[in-house]
């Protein structure tokens, strides 16, 4: 049985506004930057007519980690775990969807798209600054932010993707498929570990944590490198 079966009806039956709220389980909460992931995503699916199965050979490249990304995973299945997602830390709101022959769609969100919903959502754009930007505004404020970002997320869905989206044929360099390598327990923790992920200090085997070579890590700032001597 296909697990993403409901998807790919939705996807059929043209609804972006259940994708939306589908992928909002994901999220946590409604926004423009979702919805973008979850128009451009579907847009792409729709033109290349591609379906994922989690096995890698479809693959999605996104350009930054922001609220998009959960919509661009959700709608076309490309996902962090399954490896049929490419993270490139680029700091660009744009997406790719291709096949293993690297013949590839990309959806850049144009630089001038959030006109769109900070037009026809009042208040958008000055609650976002209190609340997200300056990190204030109280607990009404909160909510209010909420509840106009689902409408500008809405506004979205909506437009036309011209007006959102550049498209554009792209050629992506594709990864092998990901190896399956042999595991290691640390001598110091005694935790299981990839064996590409140990260092060897006089005959002992070490995970990166205990080790103090660093290692990499992405959060909020991106890929960074942290624990570095
Ligand atoms: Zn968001
Ligand atoms: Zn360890």
């Amino acid at each position: 049985m296909n697990p993403r079966r409901e998807i790919w009806k939705l996807i059929e039956k043209r609804d972006v506004v259940e994708l939306l709220h589908r992928s909002a389980v994901l999220h946590g909460h409604y926004c423009p930057g979702l919805a973008l992931g979850v128009k451009g995503s579907y847009e792409l699916v729709k033109r290349l007519g591609l379906r994922s199965e989690g096995m890698e050979d479809v693959l999605a490249v996104v350009e930054t980690n922001n609220c998009a990304s959960d919509g661009v995973q959700f709608v076309i299945g490309c996902s962090l775990g399954n490896n049929s997602l490419v993270f490139k830390d680029l700091g660009k709101t744009a997406f790719t969807l291709t096949e293993r022959d690297g013949k590839g769609l990309r959806a850049r969100v144009k630089n001038e798209a959030s006109e769109q919903w900070s037009e026809k959502v009042e208040d958008f754009s000055n609650i976002f600054k209190k609340v997200v930007t300056k990190r204030a505004g109280d607990k009404e404020d909160k909510v209010k932010l909420l509840s106009l970002s689902e409408k500008a997320s809405m506004v979205v869905v909506h437009t036309d993707p011209d007006k959102i989206f550049e498209f554009e044929e792209a050629q992506v360099k594709i990864p092998e498929y990901a190896p399956i390598h042999d595991s290691h327990i640390c001598s110091e923790c005694g935790e299981k570990v990839m064996a590409t992920r140990t260092v060897e200090k006089d005959g002992n085997i070490f995970c990166l944590s205990c080790s103090d070579g660093g290692y990499s890590e992405l959060t909020g700032f991106g890929i960074q490198k942290v624990g570095d001597n």
